[in-house]
C-alpha cells in the first residue's frame, strides 16, 4: 500500500520523464525549454558522451531496460534488482540522485517495491547508492509539483549564468 500525498489521478497529471526531474534541479529554464519541445539534446556532444558512457558502464552485467508508460526508461540490473543511472559527471549530483529516486518512486507506485538505486560515474570510477525513504518520497512529490509549475509557465524562466551553462545544449540559445 502506498502512503503518499499524491493521489492516483494527481500522479497521472504530474508524471513526467526522468529528464524533466533532472533538469528541474539543473536549471528550471532548461526544464521549460525541454518540456516545450525545444529539444536540442541530440546535437550536444556532451549528451553523446553520456550515451557512450551509458553503453560502456555495464561491462559484464545483464540489464533489463524497462520502458514504462512510454514515458520513462529505466535500467534494472539482473539479480540485484538495482535501478541504475549513469552520469558522466558528479557536477550536479543532486539532480542524478533525484532522478533515481523518482524512478524508484514511480516503480513503487506500479507495485514494484524493494528495489534500490545506484548512480554510476564511470569516468570517476565511483558509484553511489540511492534509497527511497519516506522523506525522499516527499521530496519527489514536492519536486513533481514544482516541475509542473515550471512547465505551466507561459514563458521560460530568465537565463541565469551558472557553471553548467558551458556544457548545456541550450547555451547558444540562451547566451549566443
Ligand atoms: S544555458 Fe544555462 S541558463 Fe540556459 S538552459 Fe542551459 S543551464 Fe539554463
Amino acid at each position: 500500500m502506498i502512503t503518499t500525498t499524491i493521489t492516483e489521478s494527481e500522479f497521472e497529471d504530474l508524471k513526467v520523464g526522468g529528464t524533466e526531474v533532472n533538469y528541474f534541479i539543473v536549471c528550471p529554464r532548461k526544464l521549460w525549454l525541454y518540456a516545450h519541445r525545444l529539444q536540442l539534446e541530440s546535437s550536444s556532444d556532451r549528451v553523446g558522451l553520456g550515451k557512450l558512457l551509458h553503453e560502456e558502464a555495464y561491462p559484464r552485467e545483464q540489464k533489463h531496460e524497462l520502458l514504462i508508460d512510454s514515458l520513462i526508461k529505466i535500467d534494472v540490473m539482473e539479480g540485484s534488482g538495482k535501478v541504475v543511472e549513469v552520469k558522466h559527471s558528479q557536477g550536479i549530483k543532486k539532480a542524478g540522485q533525484l532522478q533515481v529516486l523518482y524512478y524508484l518512486y514511480y516503480l513503487k507506485r506500479k507495485g514494484l517495491t524493494g528495489l534500490t538505486g545506484e548512480l554510476r560515474f564511470p569516468r570517476q570510477r565511483r558509484t553511489e547508492s540511492v534509497e527511497l525513504t519516506a522523506s525522499e518520497e516527499q521530496d519527489v512529490e514536492h519536486t513533481l509539483r514544482e516541475v509542473e509549475k515550471v512547465r505551466q509557465l507561459p514563458m521560460p524562466p530568465a537565463a541565469e549564468w551558472k557553471g553548467t551553462c558551458r556544457s548545456c545544449a541550450y547555451a547558444e540559445f540562451c547566451w549566443g
